[in-house]
């Protein structure tokens, strides 16, 4: 093996279910009771193309008889003596306990490196644990979904090195002697194994009538290159990813969908659950719009449902062909996206008719597009060149005691979408209309486009002022 992981925390903030994902082990029982016994907790795991041992230290709750410190110092022990890197993961809903501050304390005395991870990061509850986290100390918090498998990507980044300080170890023992034999996994494919390659999680939503069901057919029927062995199938086909252009998408959550295609169940029903949960699982949500009755106001209950969560946004104009003043249609659709979707501005709009296919062409490379502004990421020395240009052609106002408001730094911490921290020594008192021009100038400089974006302000010492 490459390099031995330990994952490490307090109970429930998610070592099992990363464990789960990174072994394969998908279906082991996770439990949200402390303390629930777990088979063995050391296994192979795989990342993309990294191949490591892992333990986590969820067993070691169960030592009876024991205080909590003394359990947690069984584990961070165990794991400075058997890891060549730690994990420190804490719970993003939650916050920064005095558990995990204990467990960060302890570690930084320990000699193993460690990476601290922020789980529970979906949608936005995470975000303030996210922030929290610098107070640990230990340099920048990953944000990660172990549930949904989010935030996979920078692991990979910090556990890279290891990966490759294991494989020249390996090769170095290997060309000493002929015992140690590391081979590298033949491995097969999974989902997130390819990381790069995972699917893009794509949402059909609208409300009733506006044509999604014919709007999927469609895609499914003219684009679909189906992957998995039980093509034509149309539930099937639903859940299988399909290629578009070479890279792969997956519909998400099409309950909605499917219930409908089975049953003519209450539309109303149909609409609320089923839209929100698909918002929740997908990357990239197109609503379909009805243009005779667009953007009304659940449409753009939607809409706004969709930036909250932090999803990239395309608009699909349905039913074109039925739209005699197709300009004029369209220009009203563009002015009430601009005063009632104000969070995010340059929405793509795509108009077309599902039912002749016209226009249809346009709906995935649009999708595809915004997916990857979704994903940027902004190097830090850029964003920093970037922020005083900003702060120069018009500086923060003035505080109470007459003193300019100062920014010192400003950094992204994750992307999907991309979310900014700026670090001033008066973070609270920075007003909106500030951050809004920031946001802005980001959108525009960056070409952020269309996406949501999130800065967060943060008081306190630049984390990275020792580094740089
Ligand atoms: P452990 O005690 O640290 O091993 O935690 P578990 O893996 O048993 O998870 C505790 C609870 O948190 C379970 O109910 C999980 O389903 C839940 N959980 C784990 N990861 C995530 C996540 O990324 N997001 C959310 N929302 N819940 C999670
Ligand atoms: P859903 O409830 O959003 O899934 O909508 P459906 O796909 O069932 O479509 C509702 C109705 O709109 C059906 O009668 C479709 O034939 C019709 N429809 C869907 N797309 C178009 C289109 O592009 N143009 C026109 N004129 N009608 C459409």
């Amino acid at each position: 093996m490459t390099f031995t992981l330990a994952i490490i925390g307090r109970p429930n903030v998610g070592k099992s279910t990363l464990f789960n994902r990174l072994t394969g082990r998908r279906s082991a029982i996770v439990d949200d009771t402390p303390g629930v016994t777990r088979d063995r907790r050391e296994g192979d795991a795989r990342l993309a193309d990294l191949r490591f041992h892992i333990f986590d230290t969820a067993g070691l709750e169960e030592v009876t008889g024991d205080s909590l410190e003394s359990r947690m110092r069984q584990q961070t022990e165990r794991a400075a003596e058997n890891a060549d890197v730690a994990l420190l993961l804490i719970d993003g809903r939650a916050g920064v306990t005095p558990t995990d501050t204990h467990f960060a304390n302890w570690l930084r005395t320990q000699n193993v490196p460690v990476i601290l991870g922020v789980n529970k990061c979906e949608g936005r509850q995470g975000q303030s644990g996210l922030l929290d986290a610098y107070s640990l100390g230990i340099g920048e918090p990953l944000a990660l979904s172990a549930e949904h498998g989010e935030g996979l990507e920078q692991l990979y980044d910090a556990l890279l090195p290891y990966y490759e300080a294991g494989l020249a170890r390996a090769k170095e023992a290997k060309e000493g002697s002929d015992t140690i034999d590391f081979i590298p996994d033949s491995g097969e494919e999974d989902d997130d194994d390819k990381i790069a390659n995972a699917p893009l999680q794509l949402a059909i939503v609208g409300r009733p009538n506006a044509g999604k069901s014919t709007l999927v057919n469609r895609l499914l029927g003219e684009d679909r290159m189906l992957t998995g062995p039980e093509a034509g199938i149309t539930r099937d086909a639903i859940a299988t990813p399909w290629e578009f252009q070479g890279r792969k998408l997956k519909l998400v959550d099409t309950a909605g969908l499917r219930k409908k295609a089975r049953v003519q169940e209450k539309l109303e029903y149909l609409a609320v659950n089923d839209t929100f949960n698909a918002i929740k699982y997908a990357q990239v949500v197109v609503l379909v719009l009805d243009a005779d009755q667009p953007l009304e106001k659940q449409d753009l209950i939607i809409a706004s449902k969709v930036v909250d969560e932090g999803r990239a946004l395309v608009i699909a104009v349905n039913k074109w062909d039925a739209v005699k003043d197709k300009d004029g249609s369209l220009g009203r659709i563009r002015d009430r996206l601009q005063t009632s979707l104000q969070q995010i501005r340059g929405v793509r709009v795509v108009t077309m008719s599902a039912l002749t296919g016209r226009g249809v062409d346009k709906l995935l490379p649009t999708v595809f597009e915004v997916f990857d502004i979704w994903n940027t990421r902004v190097p830090t020395g850029a964003l920093n060149r970037w922020l005083a240009t900003m702060t120069e052609a018009h500086p923060p106002p003035m505080g109470s005691h007459g003193r300019r408001l100062s920014i010192r730094y400003m950094t992204q911490v994750k992307a999907r979408p991309p979310t900014f921290i700026l670090f001033s020594a008066t973070a609270g008192k920075l007003p909106d209309s500030y951050l809004r021009y920031l946001a802005h100038g980001l959108r525009d400089d960056f070409g952020l486009d269309g996406i949501p974006i999130r800065i967060q302000t943060r008081s306190g010492r630049n984390p990275y002022a020792d580094k740089t």
